[in-house]
């Protein structure tokens, strides 16, 4: 969080996300960057990340659409498979403890799975479906998801901070709040929203 001297503009910064790839040599991280001019998820104005890994460059401004290097973004159709699964969704916060207690609601939802280590970067795929979906198995940070959450909202899909009493109401502060969840379609956030081990109440940290 940045203080500019205005109490009508708040700058959510993570330098970068994905820093264990980073220092790894593990292909993504990202610079991100949000711009709210309110306290929650549904305040922010213009988000924007930057894949170190690939050089992509998305972002979105409220109303405005999304973008992946200067072009609107091409959302394909969400896929699944014949018995209902969806086919391939991106996971985040993949502490083997968590993915441990999401397994049997992970087995329900998914075909496949991907961590790629970044939950900006995950949100992003959500914005041109290369994932059909993704979701945290824990509480997500407003540093790593305000800028994505805009950019999948912009490209027509749907983001959803489980838990919270209205589905964008996360707070942009520095605390871990709740799962997100983001997808194409209505019913798939519903299914995501059943993978964080948090929501089971399985686990405390
Ligand atoms: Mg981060």
């Amino acid at each position: 969080m940045v203080d500019f001297g205005a109490d009508s503009v708040l700058v959510v910064i993570d330098p970068i996300d994905g820093s264990m790839n980073a220092k790894r040599g593990l292909t993504h991280h990202a610079l991100s960057i949000a711009v709210a001019d309110g306290p929650t998820m549904a305040d922010v104005q213009f988000g924007y990340v930057f894949d170190l890994g690939p050089g992509e460059e998305w972002r979105a401004e409220l109303g405005g659409g999304a973008l992946l290097d200067d072009q609107p973004v091409r959302p394909q159709p969400q896929r699944r498979t014949a018995d209902g699964k969806l086919e391939l969704i991106a996971i985040e916060s993949a502490d083997p403890r968590w993915l441990a207690a999401s397994s049997d609601a992970l087995c329900d939802v998914a075909h496949r799975v991907r961590a790629m280590g970044s939950i900006a970067i995950s949100l992003c795929q959500v914005a041109e479906t290369r994932v059909d979906g993704m979701a945290t198995l824990w509480k997500s940070r407003a540093v790593d998801c305000a800028a994505a959450q805009l950019i999948v909202r912009e490209s027509g899909g749907l983001v959803r901070f489980t838990g919270m009493e209205h589905p964008l109401g996360a707070p942009l502060d520095l605390e871990p709040r709740a799962p997100v969840v983001a997808a194409r379609t209505p019913e798939a956030p519903e299914e995501l929203a059943g993978l964080p081990a948090t929501q089971a109440g399985t686990m405390e940290r």
